[in-house]
């Protein structure tokens, strides 16, 4: 079964973890590190053999067109991650179309073509933006893949479907949750991210396997360039817990990943969204 493969194209300082000790205005001051970062994805995605979705910040793809348009003519969807990464509940209906307006004119121009998917970040769509698909949809977006269907400390929306589903009455826009899995009445993230990172490899590979075996539909994955890259500059002052998710086993990510991608079946969101749209009508 093909499973959705993302990164979520943004810099090592603009992580949500980081947002209170780094502030916007002081991003453009800071060592660039997502064009190299991108490139090594991009290596990465071709020793695979696998095509995949880059959700990139507008902020990204303005400074950095041309990762973007290499990204895209390598066969890559491009789609949206937002401008500047604030959180989809933070913003409010009328903010979001404009951040969404400004990501998609600098996302569109790098890459010369027009995103039609979106993933909110750091899965800013949940009960609080009863707005926020609406919004979407109107904008001429396909689908999102915004929701995380479980309870955690930064983000989810536990009571949100586990699976694709259209989250508007008469409107063919499709949510794409990320990946979750369930063992014995429990419910775990297994989409990627930190998760793979801090997890046993055997544990996210199992996941998947669960959700395509076991559910019969895709998984959903993600990570990000700057987890790929153990010589990034450390930011004092984070939380712990946030550091020590941030930092941890960096330099086992690449093999690990690569080790995935041939374990299973990958393709960018927009095909897996194409399937379950199938699937769903
Ligand atoms: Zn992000």
């Amino acid at each position: 079964m093909l499973n959705a493969l993302s990164v979520d194209v943004e810099d090592w300082f603009q992580v949500g973890a980081f947002e209170t000790v780094i502030g916007r205005d002081r991003w453009d001051g800071l060592e660039a590190r997502v064009e190299r970062n991108g490139e090594a994805v991009l290596e990465l995605f071709a020793e695979a053999g696998v095509e995949a979705t880059f959700f990139t910040l507008g902020w990204v793809a303005e400074r950095y067109p041309a990762l973007i348009r290499r990204a895209a003519e390598a066969g890559h969807e491009i789609a949206s991650h937002g401008w500047d990464h604030q959180r989809v509940f933070n913003l409010g209906e009328a903010a979001f179309r404009a951040d969404l307006r400004r990501a998609h004119a600098a996302i569109a121009e790098a890459a010369g073509v027009e995103p039609k998917g979106y993933r909110a970040p750091s899965f800013s769509i949940d009960a609080r933006t009863p707005w926020a698909h609406k919004v979407l949809a109107e904008e001429g977006y396909a689908y999102s893949s915004s929701v995380a269907p479980i309870a955690h400390d930064h983000y989810g929306w536990r009571e949100a479907p586990r699976f694709a589903h259209r989250p508007l009455a008469g409107s063919e826009l499709i949510e794409l949750p990320v990946t979750t899995v369930e063992l014995g009445g429990r419910r775990m993230a297994a989409g990627g991210g930190g998760f793979f990172r801090l997890l046993p490899y055997r544990f996210s590979s199992w996941a998947i396997d669960r959700v395509n075996d076991g559910d019969g539909r895709p998984a959903v994955f993600y990570f990000h360039p700057w987890e790929i890259d153990p010589g990034q500059p450390r930011v004092s002052g984070a939380p712990l817990r946030s550091r020590l998710r941030h930092y941890s086993r960096l330099s086992t990510m690449r093999p690990r990943l690569l080790k995935l991608f041939r374990a299973h079946e990958w393709g960018r969101t927009d095909q897996v969204v194409m399937a379950e749209r199938e699937r769903l009508s």
